[in-house]
């Protein structure tokens, strides 16, 4: 998962680079802007690490696009200069520089090329600004893109001196397009948009191509949507709470989230002292949960906010030590107490099974722990951090009786599936991780192959 921005209309690069950090939750690995100066010029300062660090004078430009990186392909596991995998990546076509920025994964890259990437969106610029080159126009080449890629990508990029998008038919990650008098804007996410000021703001339809050339907007369904799949964890765990999604609140969904898996708390008589949640994704749900099972709500775990977020950080050491700092106890709250913690997801189990002892032994009476979504069972193939089975602590038919003995807590109660789509209140979703029915073809053969024994359940082999 990444961040991906697009500004149109004047800007200093250091306002670009706060309004990027907004998305600095959708990965924090690398980072990088590219612009083009007064003398249309195309410049690009990347770094390792967050937007705010990057390196950019205080300039107005006209035109700039940026990323903030998540690993799911390239280095995931660091050691090389990071700022080598950041984007936006540049390809000279003869109509000029492309840049891109791109969010999502793409499943069938080793089926197109033996040439080594930095990652799927170096190749995707290749392959895009080959096509240009080829086609001698933009959309035709983003036709020809889409049907040689399979898995999500949203793009923004830059061709010369016009600014563009483009999102997959399926709509797997989100794109947002906003317009004020004088700007225009592409994001990731809403907030960026209402940060800047943007008036009129849509969604970006899957599919859909949108153009602006000297101030003129051409927005075009390129591609005719087909089994649209947003993915369902975006709203879950991933997005920020004040964003809205493809028409969809995230904080109302994660509302939502929470008055569902109260019901099936409360079916399944689970009694506490307080309700806690796990901060920051699972708080929003346990507003409702505390309403339904009329349990008082404390944040007897606190956001240690000088640490990093685990599940974003690609070495599993590194998350070790990340997961020990990066939490605050209020232990009035917890001795002698019985505690319900609510979180998002558990997916190594690393944190949780930490969280979970370390309650226990400042004394917490009992620890009974409830998720705002179905067990992750399989690998995401299209751009979240668990890129393989065998990462998964609920892989496949793992009982969940093992998963809460492993994380050593006295209960354990997932949300279900039907909860999940009454949260969510769409079917349009991509549920591929809790039930391995992937929505594009190449995912498809991947679990075929994967089921088979044909590509091991460790392999990331769509890298
Ligand atoms: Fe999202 Fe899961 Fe689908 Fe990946 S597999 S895109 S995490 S719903």
């Amino acid at each position: 998962m990444c961040g991906v921005l697009g500004i149109l209309g004047a800007i200093n690069l250091l306002t670009a680079k706060n309004v990027l950090q907004l998305l600095v939750h959708r990965g924090q690995d690398a980072s990088g802007l590219a612009w083009v100066d007064e003398y249309h010029v195309h410049k690009m300062a990347k770094v390792k690490g967050a937007p705010i660090t990057i390196p950019v004078t205080d300039n107005i430009v006209e035109m700039v696009i940026g990323s903030t990186r998540y690993p799911t392909s390239g280095d995931r596991l660091g050691g090389v200069a990071k700022e080598k995998f950041a984007q936006p990546f540049a390809f000279q076509t003869d109509f000029g520089t492309l840049s891109i920025c791109h969010n999502g994964n793409i499943t069938n890259i080793k089926e197109l090329s033996d040439k080594y990437y930095h990652s799927d969106a170096e190749f995707i610029t290749e392959t895009l600004g080959t096509y240009i080159n080829e086609t001698h126009d933009l959309s035709t080449a983003l036709t020809k893109l889409y049907e040689t890629l399979d898995g999500s990508y949203s793009l923004v990029g830059i061709l010369k001196d016009d600014i563009f998008c483009f999102r997959d038919s399926r709509g797997i990650r989100p794109l947002i397009f906003g317009s004020s008098a004088d700007h225009f804007v592409f994001a990731s996410e809403s907030i960026c948009l209402q940060q800047t000021g943007m008036q009129e703001i849509s969604d970006v339809l899957p599919g859909e191509y949108i153009r602006i050339h000297q101030n003129e907007i051409k927005r075009q369904q390129l591609i005719v949507p087909q089994n649209v799949a947003h993915c369902f964890f975006e709203y879950v765990y991933f997005a920020s709470s004040a964003s809205v999604i493809d028409s969809r609140s995230v904080y109302r969904v994660r509302l939502n989230l929470g008055a569902q898996l109260g019901q099936e708390l409360l079916t399944k008589g689970i009694a506490a002292d307080y309700i806690v949640p796990v901060p920051d994704t699972s708080k929003s749900a346990c507003e409702t949960i505390s309403e339904v099972l009329h349990i008082p709500l404390r944040e007897a775990i606190m956001k240690n906010r000088s640490s990093q977020r685990t599940f974003i950080m690609p070495v599993k050491d590194a998350r070790e030590l990340a997961a020990r700092s990066k939490y605050l106890f209020i232990d009035e709250f917890i001795i002698g107490k019985k505690l319900l913690i609510i979180d998002d997801s558990i997916v190594r189990g690393l944190t949780t099974k930490y969280l979970v002892q370390i309650l226990r032994d400042k004394g917490a009476a009992e620890v009974h722990v409830a998720i705002t979504c179905p067990p992750q069972r399989y690998a995401c193939y299209y751009g979240v951090d668990f890129g393989t089975d065998a990462e998964l602590i609920a892989q496949h038919d793992t009982p969940i009786e093992y998963v809460c003995e492993q994380i050593g807590a006295n209960s354990l109660t997932y949300l279900s599936s039907d909860g999940l789509l009454r949260a969510l209140d769409r079917k349009d979703l991509c549920t591929a991780c809790i039930n391995g029915n992937y929505p594009t073809p190449y995912g498809q053969q991947l679990r075929l192959l994967v089921e088979s024994g044909s590509i091991a359940a460790d392999s990331t082999h769509y890298e």
